[in-house]
């Protein structure tokens, strides 16, 4: 079995390497991840600018490959014939937390989403940054969760979203995606020629814990959280509703 391992936080990224010493117990794991930080980097497709992917060697001597394109550009390129075969792609271990509406820009998740879109089972995992990313546990408990996935398989176009707490974990809830609560800030400057510039700032995202069942309610309560992710965006609910609004082109 042959494993694809990347991530949003850059190659030389601590959570990477624990991730891929885990997962060699389980399969043969080649590593492809972009060089620098990605986090946020959603699921950018680049089309317009060359890509280039080079050897390197990570701290414990092990061999990686570090591209400038996005962690989805990683999983495509493998895909593409840079790997010859590609069994399941395992994104992280990120070092936040990745819960709720975060899925739509994380870099971590949307890697594993671009697996899901070829057609490969997939594993997106980020422990917590405070007060020490849990990344022992994360990745003992990834290598297991592995093992199972390519035993069992998993449905169409579904990857599985992990979480883990801080510490030990109580257990395993199978969970939705809650509510994330962003404390962004706009940070406003000006440059040395007087024109103005932006930072998007402010304090690290909470959540709804009373959101029962939910990813954040989940890690927050000390569980990991693994939610089954599915490419199908449609709001099924809403499909009936939207009907009756009779709609008509041209009016
Ligand atoms: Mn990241």
């Amino acid at each position: 079995m042959h494993i694809l391992v990347t991530n949003d936080d850059g190659v030389y990224a601590p959570g990477i390497l624990i991730l891929a010493q885990a997962l060699s117990e389980v399969g043969d794991v080649t590593i492809f991840a972009p060089r620098e930080n990605q986090s946020a980097a959603g699921h950018r497709k680049t089309l317009r600018t060359p890509l280039r992917a080079d050897k390197v060697t990570l701290p414990d001597g092990t061999s990686a490959f570090a591209t400038d394109g996005s962690p989805a550009d990683c999983v495509a390129l493998a895909k593409l014939g840079l790997v010859d075969t590609v069994d399941l792609v395992v994104s992280g271990i990120n070092n936040t937390w990745n819960l709720g509406q975060d899925l739509t820009y994380s870099g971590t998740v949307t890697a594993a989403m671009e697996a899901a879109v070829w057609g490969l089972p997939a594993l997106a995992v980020s422990v917590n940054r405070h007060p020490e990313p849990n990344l022992e546990v994360a990745a003992k408990f990834t290598a297991r969760l592995a093992r199972e996935v390519m035993a069992r398989g998993l449905p169409r176009h579904t990857l599985l979203n992990v979480n883990v707490p801080d510490g030990t974990p109580k257990g395993v809830k199978i969970t939705r995606q809650g509510t994330r609560v962003y404390r962004d800030e706009l940070v406003s400057r000006e440059d040395p020629y007087g024109r103005a510039y932006y930072w998007i700032g402010g304090d690290v995202p909470t959540g709804l814990p009373e959101e029962e069942g939910s990813d954040f309610w989940a890690v927050t309560s000390g569980y990991v959280s693994i939610t089954p992710v599915n490419l199908d965006m449609t709001q099924h609910g809403f499909m009936a509703d939207l009907e009756r609004w009779g709609l008509k082109p041209g009016e």
